[in-house]
């Protein structure tokens, strides 16, 4: 009895070390699960580019990624510089053949490793990199400095085709200067122009650090997308679009995850992200026709890409009206339309054989337009309602204010020294966006078969009004001033109402096959 009661005290005594032993290990593993938990987003390693393995056809590579900001970074035991924000790039030469390669990351008593084999083809050229060939221009000093006016004209060349505007506070690289431009890196293969008014000088520097994509979010509204990318700094943005795809460029960014959208609303069928050295890359498949208005902005340093759906023929709106026995769904209700009537006040355009100017001319075809499109319920918006001087830059601002939907500018053409306005006279549309084009066509068809004149076609022009990419915007010349024969019909009123009924039935048409 007495020998079974110490057996059992025995045991207890077991079961408690056990016991012990056990919460010991399960303390050690929380302590460690925690730490993991606390330090994993603090220190860590990550190479986004190359890719282990990869075969590289030059001399050297890049080396892209983020490490703790405070770590001490090794590349094969070289020293790499590593930025305040924990981003990190470094061109690494490489040998042929195969290439062993450690990336090693040290905070206090941690390491981070990622081993690396490269391999360099026999036959490469062995190229240089490219950054000696941009840094070629030996007498200039490099500088980083800042955007000082909100988008900014970038260029392809000083002067040239202009490529996505700039934002206000983006600080840019910038490696040489040539008439009044300085040469922008946006990254080693995009080299970019900007004029030098609209840059403030910061510092002399290396180089600039890379920008780090912390997350992304896409947010769906009723009548528009936004893609969001929380960045830890401003940058430089391309975004070129065609029907339903859309690519957007963030130079000099590294994402510090590879996303993989899901749940995307129905407007969207995919979003692809890809990293290379340069830039971080989404490439947008639309579950649409194309695009109707497109925009980007900063709010602090997140980047809002603004993505409008198709126009809705809003259920409230539906009516049906019987027109030559066909019923016709209004799709005109609802929308908000901005006519821009092309010059005014000191700036006449140009003038014909009697002296009528344009901007009267125009202003008489936008007053009947307004009147026509608000028949059909739509909401217009005139840029000028007088014959007052209103700015070029002022007018798409009015367009974009006002939330809508499409913006057409009205004018009346003329021409150079030189050329017969009895051979070049006619009718024509202006567009600059792909996304324009529909616009376009719907509305030099539709103008041209009510007014018979010559159908010159619809045509890519980079002008202020056909530029914007919010909203869709579109300029049209409706005859030539001075072909006599065309000025004749331009300044009677009756033809004036018959031109703005052309340009309302391309406009009704545009909006019909939105989808
Ligand atoms: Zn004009």
């Amino acid at each position: 009895m007495l020998q079974n009661i110490k057996k059992q005290a025995n045991r207890g005594r077991l079961m408690k070390k056990y016991i012990n032993i056990f919460a010991s290990i399960l303390f050690i593993f929380v302590f460690f699960l925690i730490q993991n938990i606390i330090f994993a987003d603090n220190f860590d390693l990550r190479v986004v580019y190359p890719s282990n393995g990869a075969t590289v056809n030059a001399s050297s590579t890049f080396f892209v990624g983020a490490t703790h900001p405070d770590a001490v970074l090794t590349i094969n035991q070289i020293p790499v510089k590593v930025y305040s924000n924990g981003s990190f790039v470094q061109v690494f030469d490489l040998k042929k053949g195969a290439n062993k390669i450690i990336v090693k990351s040290v905070l206090n008593d941690k390491e981070k490793e990622i081993s690396y084999t490269l391999f360099v083809p026999n036959n490469s050229e062995g190229s240089k990199p490219i950054t000696e060939k941009a840094l070629s221009n030996e007498a200039f000093q490099y500088f980083t400095a800042k955007v000082i006016k909100d988008d900014a004209p970038i260029r392809k060349t000083p002067g040239g085709d202009r490529l996505t505007p700039i934002k206000k506070d983006t600080v840019i690289y910038i490696d040489m200067e040539k008439n009044g431009h300085y040469r922008v890196k946006f990254a080693e293969d995009k080299l970019v122009w900007i004029s030098k008014n609209d840059v403030e000088v910061l510092n002399v520097s290396e180089s600039l650090p890379p920008v780090i994509c912390k997350k992304m979010k896409v947010i769906n509204y009723p009548d528009k997308v936004i893609i969001k990318a929380f960045l830890d700094n401003k940058t430089p943005v391309e975004i070129t679009e065609k029907n339903n795809l859309i690519n957007i460029d963030l130079f000099n960014t590294i994402s510090l995850k590879k996303r993989k959208f899901k749940k995307l609303p129905c407007f969207i069928n995919e979003i692809k992200q890809e990293q290379t050295t340069g830039k971080l890359s989404l490439s947008v498949d639309l579950n649409a026709k194309n695009l109707y208005g497109y925009d980007y902005f900063y709010e602090g340093n997140v980047l809002n890409i603004l993505l409008k759906k198709p126009p809705q023929i809003h259920p409230h709106y539906r009516k049906f009206k019987l027109k030559n026995n066909e019923c016709k769904l209004n799709v005109l209700n609802g929308k908000i339309i901005t006519i821009d009537a092309g010059h005014g006040g000191k700036e006449s355009g140009s003038v014909g054989p009697t002296g009528v100017p344009e901007k009267d001319v125009n202003l008489a075809i936008a007053y009947y337009l307004k009147e026509i499109l608000e028949k059909e319920g739509a909401k217009v918006i005139l840029t000028r309602e007088k014959d007052d001087f209103l700015g070029l830059y002022e007018r798409p601002e009015i367009a974009k204010c006002h939330n809508s939907d499409i913006l057409v500018s009205i004018h009346n053409n003329a021409l150079p020294d030189g050329q017969d306005p009895y051979i070049t006279h006619g009718t024509s549309t202006y567009y600059y966006q792909n996304q324009a084009i529909p616009l376009a066509e719907a509305v030099q068809a539709s103008l041209v078969k009510k007014i018979g004149f010559k159908d010159l076609g619809i045509i890519k022009e980079s002008f202020v009004l056909t530029r914007p990419s919010n909203p869709v915007s579109v300029l049209v010349e409706v005859g030539f001033m001075i072909n006599p024969f065309e000025y004749e019909k331009l300044i009677d009123s009756q033809f004036q109402k018959q031109a703005a009924e052309g340009i309302k039935d391309g406009i009704e048409k545009y909006f019909a096959e939105a989808k």
